[in-house]
């Protein structure tokens, strides 16, 4: 949880994943649905997949106990060198580094390095791991650079490894470490179709199992292709998911809710359509039947949706929403009264 993400942000999620799959087995066991579930707002929904994954890996592979191997750590889903090299070394004792964004900005101060590779700071950091508790170490080195190093305004008076500090002895602390050069994000607009049936339900498709917000569900979606409007790319996206829409369904835009990714901005500009029904067969749990293979769904633009279905109110508040789709669904909500 705590990759890409802040510590006040997980301690919620982390209590209440903990009561929720308070075992390896317990997790393995759930579906993913509820794993995905219980990971709604945190994001990059590719960590809950992963543990996921992982917890099932380690029952089959481990008898449920998470290894203390190196190697067979990495071998797990999720595992980079940064996760292998914490839980080696925080969990088993294992003399491994940790290089997380944090450390890296320590130690290329430390070492008044401009522009250090991710394999030049695991050797620089390896060096420095003692034998000795070398998880508390690590810790010791995250946590110098989540409070005393931070990226801007450093308290050099108050460091306790000032006296070894390179960049500090230099006055090059405010470059280091050099910045990577981050270009505008590229904006996305997605046309979302808001459909509901005779009774009110709404429609929603899932997501393939792979990929940005892998398995998760939302309303359907097209990118809005060159010339096209983002009310027809809508039109398009429930018509690929299945829905029945009158010839002259009058559609009604209710909002915008825009979203950033770490790799481009989305606008979903939702619009709700009147007169729109489903054939039976539709109301019947995820099929996939009815979406187009190939067409564009939101988000990625490449990818078929792999399911659909119709939620009433309950339904929708127990399915994993990304927290774009969330807002979507306050919006159509709200917009109801007046359609
Ligand atoms: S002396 Fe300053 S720049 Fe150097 S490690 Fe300490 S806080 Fe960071």
């Amino acid at each position: 949880m705590l990759q890409q993400t802040r510590v006040e942000t997980v301690l919620p999620y982390y209590a209440r994943w903990l009561k929720r799959f308070p075992t390896v087995a317990a997790l393995a066991d759930a579906p993913l649905d509820d794993v995905l579930k219980s990971w709604e707002g945190l994001g990059y929904y590719a960590r809950a997949r992963n543990l996921h994954r992982a917890a099932r890996l380690v029952q089959e592979r481990h008898g449920g106990s998470l290894p203390d191997d190196p190697e067979a750590l990495r071998a797990l889903p999720g595992f980079g060198e940064y996760t292998t090299g914490a839980v080696a070394s925080i969990a088993y004792g294992r003399r491994l580094p940790a290089v997380d964004g944090n450390v890296r900005r320590v130690l290329s101060r430390l070492y008044d390095l401009p522009a250090p590779t991710a394999a030049e700071l695991r050797e620089t950091a390896a060096a420095l791991v003692p034998a000795d508790r070398p998880g508390d170490f690590n810790q010791a080195l995250m946590e110098l650079g989540a409070t005393i190093c931070t990226p801007r305004s450093p308290r050099c008076a108050e460091c306790p490894v000032a006296e070894f500090c390179l960049a500090l002895a230099r006055g090059t602390v405010a470059e280091r470490p050099g910045r990577k050069r981050v270009g505008a994000l590229p904006l996305e607009i997605v046309g979302t179709a808001v459909v509901r049936d005779a009774a009110g339900r709404l429609l929603l498709v899932r997501r393939p199992a792979t990929g940005l917000l892998g398995g998760l569900w939302e309303f359907p979606g097209a990118v809005v292709g060159p010339d096209e409007a983002p009310e027809a790319a809508a039109r398009r996206a429930a018509l690929a998911a299945g829905a029945v829409l009158a010839p002259d369904a009058a559609a009604t835009a209710i909002g915008v809710v825009e979203h950033t990714f770490s790799h481009k901005r989305v606008a979903y500009r939702a619009f709700a359509f009147r007169g729109a029904g489903a054939a039976a067969a539709d109301a019947a749990e995820p099929s996939g039947a009815g979406v187009a293979p190939g067409d564009p769904v939101q988000g990625g633009g490449r990818h078929p949706a792999t399911g659909r279905t119709w939620a009433d109110e309950t339904a929708l508040a127990e399915l994993a929403l990304p927290v774009a789709q969330r807002k979507l669904a306050r919006l159509a909500a709200a917009a109801r009264p007046r359609l």
